[in-house]
């Protein structure tokens, strides 16, 4: 028998900002950790595979997803001074940017250049979300997790979590073992801008505070990203590719005007979008997708596709980039 508080069959179309077709076979949305365990426990002695979603900002879903679906609605977050800084103790089911938004509210520093980022605060760390020069990575003290296993919870450090570009052990070792359900972050109250990314120094004028920041972000990315409300996407779809130092001069000397970013470790980091569009992909439609006429690096849905088309579009596109440039390109969302 379903437990009371989980539904069957659900329609997850509206749950994923790509609305991809998509339903669950049992959906559940604990708001306390001890309904977490219960649902946990339950979904073992059903034998039923568990999948967690937050915001569907960063998923691809298949047509069906059989088993239970765990959307984790843990929203309780408080603040806990510690020397200089403050730590925000945040629940998984905050939302991202309400939390950047409340905390730059009270004048405080470091979430600001991560405003606007859909999607909920326990998905945060998993790629390790990142814009404007700065990564969750710089503010994480510490994640809480909780084992699907047996409902056991524990603590990794930020050291622990193994951060790389859009890279954590939740994408690694403990992919499909733990559901993370609170984060600690370091909030500084004086003043830190990390301004040096695009051209957000100049908009700005002298001295801004983290809330002119935090609003001058939310005015850049409008401008550049499509709307999730308004045309479904998943943000970037590709992860902007690392290559070699060796590689990367290669194709410098055949298009000097490539962006490129040098890494501590050697590497060098291209701009997918870059490449897609100097393969003349920009604002190209395939069927129910398309490449976004803005922003090369975000795919679209215009309603009526589904889950294998867009994986043969983004083939398609990828392809024509290793053609071009023999960069590979890697998608950035999960397959769940
Ligand atoms: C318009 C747009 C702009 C974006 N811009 C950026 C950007 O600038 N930078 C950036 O880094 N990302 C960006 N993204 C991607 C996305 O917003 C982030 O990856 C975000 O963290 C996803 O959160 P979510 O709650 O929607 O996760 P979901 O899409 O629901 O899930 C993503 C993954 O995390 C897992 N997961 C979810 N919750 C938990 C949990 N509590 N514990 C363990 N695993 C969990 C899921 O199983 C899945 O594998 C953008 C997306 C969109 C649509």
């Amino acid at each position: 028998m379903t437990p009371r508080n989980w539904l069957s069959e659900v329609d997850l179309s509206p749950a994923n900002t790509l609305q991809l077709p998509s339903s669950a076979e049992y959906f559940c949305a604990p708001v306390t950790l001890k309904a977490l365990q219960d649902c946990l426990r339950r979904a073992h002695q059903e034998m039923l595979p568990i999948q967690l979603l937050g915001g569907g900002s960063n998923v691809l879903l298949p047509e069906y997803l059989a088993g239970l679906v765990v959307h984790p609605a843990l929203t309780q977050w408080w603040m806990e001074p510690r020397g200089d800084s403050l730590l925000a103790h945040v629940g998984a089911g905050v939302n991202w940017h309400a939390l950047v938004m409340a905390t730059v509210g009270k004048g405080l520093w470091g979430l600001e250049n991560l405003a606007l980022i859909p999607g909920s605060c326990g998905a945060a760390p998993v790629q390790n979300i990142g814009a404007y020069g700065v990564e969750l990575a710089d503010v994480l003290e510490a994640v809480e997790v909780m084992y699907l296993a047996d409902g056991h919870l524990a603590w990794l450090s930020a050291e622990e979590c193994a951060f790389g570009y859009r890279e954590s052990i939740f994408k690694s070792e403990l992919l499909g073992k733990v559901v993370i359900t609170r984060l600690v972050l370091r909030l500084k109250r004086h003043a830190a801008p990390v301004l040096g990314y695009g051209d957000l120094a100049q908009r700005l004028g002298e001295s801004p505070s983290s809330l002119d920041v935090a609003n001058t972000v939310c005015r850049v990315r409008s401008e550049k990203l499509p709307d999730p409300a308004q045309l479904a996407n998943a943000g970037s779809f590709f992860k902007n590719p690392l290559v070699s130092a060796e590689q990367a001069r290669v194709l410098l000397d055949a298009y000097p005007a490539m962006p490129h970013f040098a890494q501590q470790n050697g590497t060098v980091k291209l701009a997918a979008g870059w490449l897609i569009d100097q393969c003349g992909l920009k604002g190209a439609r395939f069927g129910a997708f398309g490449v976004h006429h803005r922003q090369a690096l975000v795919l679209v849905h215009f309603g009526g596709g589904n889950r294998p088309e867009l994986l043969a579009v983004a083939e398609q596109i990828a392809a024509e980039v290793k053609a071009r440039f023999g960069v590979l390109l890697e998608i950035e969302p999960r397959l769940l």
